[in-house]
């Protein structure tokens, strides 16, 4: 494996901004790296060889006349196939979108691509982002990098594949549910789903608008924060966009500590249901805060357990609305379209043969859940829940400065285990779904190896309302006690691909 790749992005930037490395040598690795691997792990749903090497070159170029770029500029990037790219086509994974050219950039993407960052490619996920294992990607599933009979994780499970697998060393995600964390967690990656509405939805296809969260993946707490800063921030285009600087997050993960501060194991997180090992190394890494000299005490947020039946209302009825406007007229897909069938021939003809089996649950369960005479049962009742979890946060708030939970209840599954089980598949989101349904934003950082099956295992950290930062000092202090355990980092240690590491 070419030494490049293994490089953080941090380190990357640095490097190409002394000018002791090229963009375009950096890109032409990742792009190497790309045609060896992905062959195996499928976590790109298109690569751009040639137009990365403009974007290179041009940053190259920009450095050689001497402007000062920021700490990113020149470092590769993979984009969920969720944000538009002008002039790259993206999918949501779906065969609704097959062959849809965006005529612009999502602001996501317009404000990396200011920072310097070179675009690698569009990254697989579950069609329109509904899925925890991207096996309901229209285009096939992405493979766990440790363990190519496993699942990456979902949606987002391309990103946290291409970053654990050295294709790229940034990602982008996006957080409905759980699907920048829970593929993080699985993969051995850093996902950070930032407070709603700190990083804008513009340009970004809609799912559940009132959960939707892009935000940073990176296989380094301080690359998090690096992407996380050139992200975020308010913007005309998304009128959800909290109008506030960003907390000091890149300052928060070079900090490294978490002295005298009040960590909140959430007890409603944890015991049946569990994998002891996911629970074993979340012991050990509350140990590893409480050595940091953090004061670690128990909390109860006693709704967190109907987090997820209510995001299962609320998720598909915002799904039912969004996705109502495929309809074979506007974008990509029109099945049917001969003369001899009427628009709502063609409408009905295009939708059932586009969309996949969930994303048809999901529209039909919320079209269902809001429908007269049972909006107030459903939908009306979920919403109130949404509010005595926004509560139980408030009430923690209190007395803690962060909690902190397992990530998933169990490690990376099976391909094919769950798809046929949807009642399985979404439990995988049991701890991330919570902060989704509060605003509040929530990270997930590598802790260890189960000993059974020998995939990675994490922690999430989860903050208040626009105190992102103080998730970067918990998972900067993690990351360090992490390497300093074992002298390496966790990737390191990934079996699969060519055994270098
Ligand atoms: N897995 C969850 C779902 O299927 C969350 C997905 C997401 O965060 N995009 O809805």
């Amino acid at each position: 494996m070419n030494e490049l790749v293994t490089l953080t992005a941090a380190e990357l930037g640095e490097r190409i901004a002394a000018r002791q490395i090229s963009s375009e040598e950096v890109t032409q690795a990742h792009l190497d790296r790309i045609d060896e691997v992905d062959g195996d792990i499928r976590a790109f749903l298109l690569v751009d060889h040639d137009g990365a090497l403009d974007a290179a070159r041009r940053i190259d170029a920009r450095i050689a006349r001497g402007e000062r770029l920021g700490p990113l500029a020149g470092v590769p990037l993979a984009v969920k196939d969720l944000f538009c790219t002008e002039g790259l086509a993206t999918t949501a994974a779906s065969r609704m979108l097959e062959g849809w050219i965006p005529p612009y950039d999502s602001t996501i993407v317009a404000r990396c691509k200011d920072a310097g960052m070179v675009i690698l490619g569009k990254t697989n996920l579950d069609e329109f982002a509904m899925g925890s294992s991207t096996e309901t990607s229209a285009f096939g599933p992405t493979h766990n990098p440790w363990d190519l009979e496993r699942v990456p994780g979902g949606s987002g499970g391309g990103s946290a594949a291409s970053l654990a697998s050295f294709q790229a060393p940034l990602a982008l995600g996006t957080d409905t549910g759980g699907s920048i964390r829970q593929p993080g967690a699985v993969t051995g990656t850093v996902g950070i789903k930032p407070t709603y509405g700190s990083t804008s939805r513009y340009g970004v296809i809609a799912m559940a608008s009132s959960l939707d969260t892009p935000g940073p993946c990176a296989r380094t707490v301080l690359d998090a924060a690096l992407l996380h800063e050139a992200m975020a921030g308010h913007d005309a285009m998304d009128q959800t966009t909290i109008d506030q600087p960003t907390p000091a997050i890149v300052e928060a993960a070079r900090k490294t500590d978490v002295s005298g501060m009040r960590v909140g194991v959430v007890s409603e997180l944890a015991g049946d249901g569990y994998d002891p090992q996911v629970v074993a190394r979340f012991r050990e890494a509350v140990e590893m805060l409480t050595d940091g000299g953090a004061e670690v005490v128990e909390v109860s947020c006693p709704h967190f357990d109907l987090a997820l039946p209510a995001y299962y209302l609320i998720q598909p009825a915002e799904v039912s609305s969004n996705l109502a406007r495929y309809d074979a007229m506007r974008y990509g897909l029109r099945v049917d379209d001969d003369g001899e069938h009427s628009a709502e021939q063609v409408m009905r003809a295009t939708r059932g043969a586009g969309f996949g089996a969930e994303a048809k649950r999901r529209i039909i369960l919320g079209t269902y859940a809001l429908s007269a005479g049972y909006y107030d049962a459903y939908y009306g009742s979920a919403q109130k829940v949404r509010t005595l979890i926004q509560r139980d946060f408030d009430n923690a708030w209190q007395t803690c400065d962060v909690l902190v939970s397992p990530v998933t209840p169990t490690t990376a599954f099976r391909l094919g285990e769950r798809i046929a089980d949807p009642m399985a598949m979404y439990r995988s989101d049991l701890c991330t779904i919570p902060a989704n349904m509060a605003g509040s934003p929530a990270g997930s950082f590598p802790i260890g190896l189960s000993q059974t099956d020998g995939m990675p295992v994490g922690m999430q950290v989860m903050a208040p309302i626009m105190a992102d930062d103080r998730i970067y000092r918990v998972g900067a202090v993690l990351e360090r006690s992490l390497n300093e355990k074992w002298g390496t980092s966790l990737l390191a240690q990934a079996p699969e691909l060519g055994g270098e590491r």
